[in-house]
């Protein structure tokens, strides 16, 4: 197992039920499937050449949120999909964005996470840091990978650069059906640069 990559910062930023973020977006139809309630958390330590986001970098950017006030504001549309976690660095803070993730599913909608770092790495960091799998788990679907600029694309679905990937974690048939069914932890099949797999059964 490499370094565990998260700054010092960064620990000191992710409590639950408060979560520093660089803003929201109430409706999005560009951030995932359907109509989106965006979560741009503050803090990304991934520092892609040409982000078009650099003011979502700083640790101690942005302001602080309560987790509860963030469903609140959800809960007030339903023609809301789901939800979206993109920054900044959504797994920098993986705490409180468990428990949002976990009530915005209880409500039956879905969870998009964006990330700068890819899919193993992250489940290899879960293994020191349970709530980044737990986060893992409670992703519908995962779109991992730094931007990179060499690769850039603007004809790829909510992705910017080619080496990004739209990971299906769940089996949900109002996102991508007939995926196939195992644990993150397992090996997974790569299709067309979409890798399509399910996290464990559901602990919500
Ligand atoms: S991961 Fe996203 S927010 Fe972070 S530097 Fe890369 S493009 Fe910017």
């Amino acid at each position: 197992m490499g370094p565990d990559p998260l700054p010092d910062g960064a620990r000191q930023i992710g409590q639950t039920g408060r979560l520093r973020i660089n803003g929201i977006v109430e409706e999005s139809v560009v951030d995932g499937p359907g109509l989106r309630f965006v979560v741009f958390t503050q803090g990304c330590p991934h520092n892609c050449a040409g982000c078009h986001n650099p003011d979502t970098h700083r640790l101690g950017g942005g302001y602080v949120v309560e987790t509860p006030d963030l469903l609140r504001q959800f809960r007030e549309n339903p023609l809301l999909a789901g939800i979206t976690f993109s920054g900044g660095e959504p797994f920098l803070q993986p705490a409180p964005l468990v428990w949002l993730a976990a009530q915005v599913r209880r409500l039956g909608k879905n969870v998009v996470t964006f990330t700068g770092f890819t899919y193993e790495k992250l489940a290899d960091m879960s293994r020191e840091r349970p709530e980044i799998g737990r986060l893992l788990d409670l992703s519908d679907i995962l779109i991992d990978g730094p931007y990179l600029e060499d690769l850039r694309d603007l004809e790829l679905q909510y992705r910017g650069s080619g080496n990004q990937r739209v990971l299906t974690l769940r089996d949900r048939e109002d996102l991508r059906p007939g995926c196939r069914h195992f644990s993150y932890e397992d090996k997974y099949d790569c299709k067309n640069n979409h890798i399509h797999c399910a996290a464990r059964a559901d602990r919500v």
